[in-house]
């Protein structure tokens, strides 16, 4: 998928936003090596070459010291978005913003996934793109997929996104 470098992607998103299901789809279901929890909301899994660093947000305030160690040089952020949870919403772009403000993450690419959309009464990525502001990022490509974990529909077109930013 992407070739012979090592490349780090970072997925962040609140609990229950369905990151685990997105990466278990991502891993095709292959055997994965799991690395122990680095900290209590952080879980790194290798595949190939494609270094995943899953991150919990909304309870990291606490491992901010070592964001270092798992944001330099990510090349790419992956945020899941639950669809349905617009309470939650604003605490996603609050924590977006802080992370895209990190040097580490100046030349990182944003692909945000719209998760849940199979969910009655979910939000429509036009929504969620305008709830996260996320027209008004200058210094980032970014992109919004709408998907559904479960089933694994547009994930596979994010990955495309992805992809094609590495040519
Ligand atoms: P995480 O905390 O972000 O890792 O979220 P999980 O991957 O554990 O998912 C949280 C819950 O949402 C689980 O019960 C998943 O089965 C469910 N879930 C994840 N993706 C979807 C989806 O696209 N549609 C529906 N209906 N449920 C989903």
């Amino acid at each position: 998928l992407f070739g012979n470098e090592e490349h780090k992607v970072v997925i962040v998103g609140l609990d229950n936003a369905g990151k685990t299901t997105i990466l278990y789809q991502f891993l095709m279901k292959e055997v994965v090596h799991t690395s122990p929890t680095i900290g209590s909301n952080v879980e790194e899994v290798v595949w190939k070459n494609v270094h995943f660093i899953m991150w919990d947000l909304g309870g990291q305030e606490s491992l901010r010291a070592a964001w270092n160690t798992y944001y330099n040089h990510a090349e790419f952020l992956i945020v899941v978005v639950d669809s349905t949870d617009r309470e939650r919403l604003p605490v996603t772009k609050e924590e977006l913003w802080k992370m895209l403000n990190h040097e580490d993450l100046n030349k990182t690419s944003v692909l945000v996934y719209a998760n849940k959309q199979d969910l009655k009464g979910c939000m429509t990525p036009a929504e969620i793109s305008e709830q996260l502001k996320l027209t008004s990022l200058k210094k980032h490509r970014w992109q919004i997929q709408a998907c559904c974990a479960l089933t694994g529909e547009g994930l596979y077109q994010g990955l495309e996104w992805i992809y094609y930013q590495l040519k």
